[in-house]
């Protein structure tokens, strides 16, 4: 029987809907073998998720989605078999709370600013120990009734260029990629085509992606189409790159993007989990 690998999701560590042991419970009624939990900037979520996927008799990868800076854009880093304990990686994600905690404080202001009170309590409230994203934020505007959806949220309010987006101190691409190898992962570069890029910023970030240590891109994920899929593999190739396959799989209501239901990889492509040692 192959693998069916899904190297990247999330739980309620960060912005998914699931408990890390509820998300390997489903990764493995969808068919997934092999799961990486990959959530927003912790690693809070991976001893549950690991004891759930040993009883369900699936393999674990561990895994974070860093966010990084690299030329002013924020870049997300997924970093597949990572050891949580290597104290900078520790220490990082420990002061990543902080950052988010306290963009979460000047992302409420904003919204007050607009009329709009009692964010930061809610959003708190919702995360609970758990990393506050920007989507605990989008949640908090459609359920006040600000907006109908989730991407509502965002266009109007929390996207670059809205009136409640605030940037981030994200450590450098090049740090985030350092802190996953030397804590012996390797690191993935999120859906490249996410980031609205053009092709010549595109291969400029995969080569500065490249010589920082990255090794692989994500060519497969949840919402790229078969166009979009052959793009990245070309782009791999010609890079020099591994490619990898995950839904970021936020939450059961997104009919769109369900764990594990992935295209496969092209074939000419060498697979990121010939690269991973544990
Ligand atoms: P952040 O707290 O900035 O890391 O954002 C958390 C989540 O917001 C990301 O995982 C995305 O799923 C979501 N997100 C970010 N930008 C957008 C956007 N423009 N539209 C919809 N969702 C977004
Ligand atoms: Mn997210
Ligand atoms: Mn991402
Ligand atoms: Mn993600």
């Amino acid at each position: 029987m192959p693998e069916i690998y899904d190297l990247h999701c999330h739980s309620t560590a960060s912005d998914g809907a699931l408990s890390p042991a509820a998300l390997v419970e489903r990764a493995h009624q969808q068919g997934v073998t092999a799961l990486a939990l990959t959530d927003h900037d912790t690693t809070a979520g991976l001893d549950e998720a690991k004891r759930s996927a040993d009883a369900a008799g699936i393999r674990f990868i561990s895994g974070i989605e860093l966010s990084s800076h690299w030329q002013s854009k924020c870049l997300h880093i997924v970093g597949l078999g990572i050891d949580p304990a290597y104290v900078p990686l520790a220490e990082a994600t420990h002061n990543l709370r902080n950052t988010r905690l306290q963009r979460a404080e000047q992302i409420a202001l904003k919204l007050e600013k607009k009329r709009i009170p009692g964010a930061l309590a809610a959003v708190k409230k919702m995360a609970g120990d758990s990393m506050i994203t920007r989507t605990h934020f989008a949640d908090f505007l459609l359920s006040q009734g600000h907006v109908l959806s989730q991407q509502e949220a965002f266009d109007r309010y929390l996207a670059k260029g809205k009136p409640a987006y605030v940037s981030t101190p994200w450590a450098d691409m090049s740090v985030a990629i350092d802190w996953i190898i030397k804590s012996g992962g390797v690191a993935v570069l999120a859906h490249p085509l996410r980031y609205q890029l053009t092709a010549s910023w595109l291969r400029r970030l995969l080569n500065a992606f490249k010589e920082a240590g990255g090794q692989a891109v994500e060519i497969v994920t949840g919402r790229y189409n078969a166009e979009e899929i052959k793009n990245m593999a070309d782009y791999a190739k010609r890079f020099g790159l591994a490619g990898s396959a995950g839904s970021d799989f936020h939450s059961p209501a997104n009919q769109y993007v369900e764990l594990g239901r992935l295209a496969p990889l092209p074939p000419e492509i060498q697979p990121v989990w010939d690269l991973l040692t544990s």
